[in-house]
């Protein structure tokens, strides 16, 4: 079994783009991070991809709203950030508080300058391969792990666990690509799949991200098969002195053995997510100077 290091490939790439921004003419990149309220996860993601723009030389602006701040208000945010020029990529950190709709404010952020992705003219794109558009992070950096770690995906069999468009249609979308790295056949399941296990012992390359932490056991698993750990799971754990632990949709210790390669939690998908906005980030700012 051969652990998929999600950190030094993730690092990797953020040295690549560190290169390429030294050697881009005029101002750097800048991405607009809108982060509401104190929301403690959101707060540390968003010092994540703060820290990561401060490594690549890309300037980020943080902007942080009130959690009593209204549709109307956060649409002004948005529409502020699409019309400044020296803005080339929004991202509003995920979730928002439960009376602002989300989808909606994705999708008044301007196509072009959509870096997370989500955005119903990019998933168009993806849906259409056609590489102007914007992937989201995650799933674009799942596949960026599989090819870094050199995992051939064509005439294999992807199965992927879950089906949100954050993660789980792109995810299928990607691998189902007619291009090198891609050319799999998939298979998507959900909460209303039938004989799941019986699904999942077929997959050659197994993408779980459904939230149920080590819902993955062993006898679901192909030997020789590659496991991605999309789930991010916090787990009760009195020993520690957070009082939780991380843990994935794979029960670990019983699934590594068996496979070819697999993710760890944390350290496998998580770190690939920010190197990818990163990624995303320098694209829309050099399609930005060329659309000008
Ligand atoms: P989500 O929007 O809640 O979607 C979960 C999906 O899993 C849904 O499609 C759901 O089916 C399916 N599902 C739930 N229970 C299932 C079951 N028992 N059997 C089969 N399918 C089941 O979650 P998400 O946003 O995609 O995130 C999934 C996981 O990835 C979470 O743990 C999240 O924290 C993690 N995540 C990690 C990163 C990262 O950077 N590492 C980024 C994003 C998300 P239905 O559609 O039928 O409801």
């Amino acid at each position: 079994m051969e652990l998929i290091d999600g950190n030094q490939i993730a690092q990797d790439i953020i040295d690549e783009l560190k290169r390429e921004v030294a050697s881009l003419p005029g101002r750097k990149p800048c991405i607009a991070l809108v982060r509401v309220g104190e929301d403690p996860a959101s707060v540390s993601y968003v010092k994540k991809k703060e820290k990561a723009c401060a490594d690549i030389g890309i300037t980020s602006r943080l902007i942080f709203p009130p959690v009593t701040i209204t549709q109307d208000e956060l649409f002004a945010v948005v529409d502020g950030l699409n019309a400044d020029p020296d803005v080339d990529g929004i991202l509003v950190q995920s979730p928002l508080p439960k009376h602002l709709n989300e989808v909606a404010v994705f999708r008044r952020i301007a196509a072009h300058k959509d870096v997370d992705g989500f955005h119903t003219l990019n998933l168009g794109k993806l849906a259409q391969e056609d590489d102007t558009g914007f992937v989201a992070c995650t799933p674009a950096g799942i596949m960026e792990l599989l090819r870094r770690s050199r995992v051939e995906l064509a005439g294999r069999h992807v199965v992927v666990l879950g089906r949100s468009l954050i993660v789980g249609k792109p995810a299928a979308l990607l691998a189902l690509q007619r291009r090198p790295w891609a050319n799999a056949t998939v298979t998507v399941c959900h909460s209303q799949t039938a004989h799941l296990p019986a699904l999942t012992r077929q997959a050659d390359i197994l993408i779980a991200a459904i939230g149920k932490a080590e819902f993955v056991t062993a006898d679901m698993v192909k030997p020789g098969a590659v496991i991605i750990d999309v789930g991010v799971n916090r787990v009760p754990d009195a020993s520690r002195k957070s009082g939780y632990r991380l843990t994935g949709d794979v029960h670990f210790p019983t699934v590594a053995p068996l496979a070819s390669k697999i993710t760890p939690v944390p350290g496998g998908v998580g770190p690939m997510t920010v190197a990818m906005l990163m990624q995303n980030t320098v694209k829309a700012c050099k399609q930005n100077r060329n659309a000008r």
